[in-house]
């Protein structure tokens, strides 16, 4: 008998790969990539073909669970030196003494049989969590309450949590781990375009002449779209890729540049690119006269001497001459940029100083033009759609911007709105800390690895009044400081949608039964939000019902000031989000028949059947060459309309400067960032004997002649300080790391490895703009591991 077959989307990075899953009569599911979606004609990388052997029950949690007692912080349980759980790297290590004093075994596996300790039922535990929340906001404010959300959830979850937070309770607190992620690009979009919009689509990474990767290491991150780029470069071997990083990665197998620029020269490198092209017959005058504003200030900016370029990106002459002129000569340059450029106390800059080159140019919109924000999460983009940032609001519209606060709230018939924008998610930690945040609900992330000062972070939700958490898993580094856990129903479990970094939505479908009583989170917020009085506004029976009504805000009183609009999706029907199938966005303007029509479906129409009602929009459609006449992509901005209210672009002046971290106490730079085969905090991927196998345990890239300086020999372990913690890592010698730089990989946690959050390491330091973290250039001691 032939498996049921189930079209979905894989649940991990952003390039939103489509998957097919199928169910055997045994229960064994297998999956293999969607030949027909847009993303990923078929390709799936590693992690998403290893799917089906993420999903087993180990580990999940399965009830509601209400704790009375958290356990202690990893401060308060390490004491002085090492002495919390260890680290099976160290019974790997020839020769070397156990590192620490106890062991803790893996999590029992829960099969849902029998009752655990703290386990309630749900009303226990909705009703314990809709109570104080309640009672925390009445006295205390509603300021005094936040969610901590996560690029993992559906839009439909970020949409009841977003609107409840920020409708109903009536504060901007709630922000996304997201942050941590793509928060530069927003902001560099914002102040850019007017508008935080991605103007290209994936066809421009086959269709250009030049692509520059900088602060991507596509091969291991965005795997299929580096195989997407990889194969149109063997088809044309014209292509040139430059791959601008500090490290010489994987990705820099297909580079014919490699520019291994000094952390954060990034600003100085394209400053300087900007004064080259000034002189160049490559400047597009026209363009900048008629579609933009603000040249002459940012070119002031831009101006470095030559000798500073070279000392503040650390290439030499040869490289960066042969750099600008590769890019003034070629009209086809998509610039991408991932994690790189936007986890910097520079970010944003970085993002404007790529995107004035665009400007300058006018290589954008186009075909094979333009810049490109590579999103790191599956959902990031989505949540962005939804305001699920604190200081966004729903649709794209601006919380400060009184008409679309006032906009939205009465779309939602809201008893209230936020006024201000909220706390970002370093600040919100610290106001987790110093007591003004006293319920934190945390929605499918891992802080206590993920953010900057993960122990300071530990502390502060381990002190927190209340907190709750809703995962997937049991026992995380996060659930054990939860008052109340609450079990979330996880990948092939729920229904939704998720957008990708080319704004494609596409639909995540359910093909397994919720194990044990697990919920779909949308569901878990409704039912706190009904128990908190506000359940006219949370009445939804199914995610198609807040997918329609997300769609149908993104299309109320739009007047064209705003690019993302899916309007014509408003009056979907249940039925149809069954059956929808990946388009993009914008989607204003689809006839609503209750019925999806066949151009909709195919994510777009023949021959650029769409027709747009304003005529300014900054849109142009275009056939697709892979989609076979079928598929078409939407860019943005190629006939030079922008958001800002006079419609043109802004350079933004950006100045080349220094972020020197290092001192004599803390001399290497420490460099974080994912690896291939796992996904963050492993919780998922860690399930998989495959993709464990690739590299087995943390480690410390460093250069030889580093390594030969400190005594630090191969596969031994070496300890990492900074002034906010330790780790304990094996050294893995590598010439592919500049010296006087480490990289550690962020996915161990203190569940695998003792010690092994690295972000314990990186200070709470962010983008004064975006509030994004700096996880990039953190300044650290390394030396060999000297058992005490
Ligand atoms: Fe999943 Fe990203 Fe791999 Fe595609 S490239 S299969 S979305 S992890």
């Amino acid at each position: 008998m032939m498996a049921a077959e189930t079209k979905t989307t894989c649940p991990y990075c952003g390039v939103g790969c489509g998957v097919i899953a199928s169910v055997a009569d045994d229960g064994g599911v297998s999956v293999r990539g969607d030949p027909d979606h847009p993303a990923n004609f078929g390709r799936l990388c590693s992690k998403g073909s290893a799917l089906a052997e993420t999903i087993d029950l180990d580990g999940r949690l399965l009830f509601p669970e209400i704790r009375p007692s958290p356990l202690p912080s990893p401060r308060k349980e390490r004491g002085e030196g090492y002495s919390g759980v260890t680290t099976h790297i160290s019974s790997l290590a020839p020769g070397s003494k156990e590192v620490a004093a106890t062991f803790r075994p893996p999590s029992p596996r829960v099969r849902g049989e029998g009752k655990g300790e703290g386990q309630v039922s749900w009303d226990e535990a909705l009703d314990l969590v809709a109570r104080k929340f309640s009672e925390t906001i009445a006295e205390h404010g509603p300021d005094s309450v936040a969610f901590y959300v996560s690029g993992q959830l559906l839009t439909e979850d970020y949409y009841v949590a977003n609107k409840l937070m920020k409708g109903f309770i009536g504060s901007a607190n709630i922000d996304t781990n997201s942050r941590l992620c793509m928060a530069s690009s927003v902001a560099g979009h914002r102040r850019a375009f007017g508008s935080d919009t991605v103007p290209g689509v994936y066809e421009d990474l086959e269709e250009a002449d030049l692509i520059i990767l900088t602060g991507s290491n596509l091969a291991w991150c965005h795997p299929v779209l580096y195989q997407r780029i990889a194969s149109a470069k063997e088809k044309r071997p014209a292509m040139k890729i430059v791959v601008i990083d500090p490290r010489r990665t994987m990705t820099c197998d297909i580079a014919d540049m490699h520019l291994a620029v000094r952390p954060d020269g990034d600003v100085a490198l394209f400053n300087g690119l900007l004064a080259h092209l000034a002189k160049s017959p490559a400047l597009d005058d026209d363009f900048i006269r008629e579609h933009t504003n603000g040249f002459a200030e940012a070119l002031a900016a831009a101006r470095t001497s030559e000798a500073d370029i070279i000392s503040l990106t650390g290439l030499s002459q040869g490289d960066i001459e042969a750099f600008y002129r590769v890019f003034e000569g070629t009209q086809r340059v998509v610039t991408c940029y991932s994690q790189g450029v936007n986890q910097s106390s520079s970010g944003t800059d970085k993002v404007n100083a790529i995107i004035n080159c665009h400007l300058a140019t006018g290589r954008i919109g186009r075909p094979g033009m333009g810049p490109f924000s590579l999103t790191g999460q599956p959902n990031a983009m989505g949540g962005r759609e939804v305001g699920g940032l604190a200081n966004m609001l729903a649709a794209h519209m601006e919380i400060e911007n009184p008409t679309h606060r006032e906009r939205v709230q009465r779309f939602w018939n809201a008893p209230v709105i936020a006024a201000k924008p909220g706390l970002k998610a370093v600040d919100m930690f610290k106001a987790v800390a110093d007591g003004r945040i006293k319920a934190l609900w945390i929605m499918g992330t891992n802080p206590v690895v993920s953010m900057p000062d993960a122990d300071s972070v530990a502390d502060a939700i381990r002190n927190c009044p209340f907190v709750v958490v809703s995962d997937i898993m049991r026992e995380t580094d996060t659930t054990q400081y939860a008052h109340v856990l609450l079990p979330a129903a996880g990948w092939g479990e729920k229904d939704g949608t998720v957008t990708n970094s080319e704004r494609r939505i596409s639909r995540q479908r359910q093909f397994l039964a919720h194990p044990g009583e697990a919920r779909a989170d949308w569901r878990i917020i409704c039912d706190v939000a009904r128990r908190m009085g506000f359940g006219a506004a949370f009445a939804f029976e199914n995610p198609a019902e807040i997918f329609a009504e997300h769609a149908a805000l993104s299309a109320f009183e739009n007047g064209g000031d705003r690019d993302f609009d899916i309007g014509g999706y408003a009056g979907i029907s249940p039925t149809d989000y069954d059956v929808l199938k990946p388009f993009q966005w914008p989607a204003p303007s689809f006839p609503l028949a209750g019925k999806v029509p066949a151009e909709r479906a195919d994510g777009g129409g023949d021959d650029c059947a769409l027709s747009f009602t304003t005529p300014t929009r900054p849109l142009a459609r275009t056939p697709s060459p892979q989609g076979g006449g079928k598929a078409s992509a939407i860019r943005f901005f190629a006939n030079g309309n922008f958001y800002h209210p006079d419609r043109k672009a802004r350079f933004i002046a950006v100045e080349s400067m220094a972020t020197e971290r290092v001192n004599l106490a803390y001399p290497s730079v420490l460099n974080t960032g994912r690896i291939r085969d796992q996904w963050h905090t492993m919780t998922r991927t860690g399930k998989s004997a495959r993709l464990s196998s690739h590299l087995a345990e943390p480690f410390a890239e460093i250069n030889p002649d580093d390594a030969a300086a400190l005594g630090i020999a191969d596969a031994t372990l070496v300890q990492i300080t900074s002034p906010h913690g330790k780790v304990l890592v094996r050294a893995l010698i590598t010439s592919r790391q500049p010296r006087g730089s480490v990289f550690v990989p962020i996915h161990w946690t203190d569940q695998y490895a003792s010690n092994g959050r690295v972000d314990a390491l990186v200070p709470p330091v962010t983008d004064p703009v975006s509030g994004q973290p700096a996880l990039k250039n953190v300044a650290v001691s390394v030396e060999p591991y000297k058992a005490e």
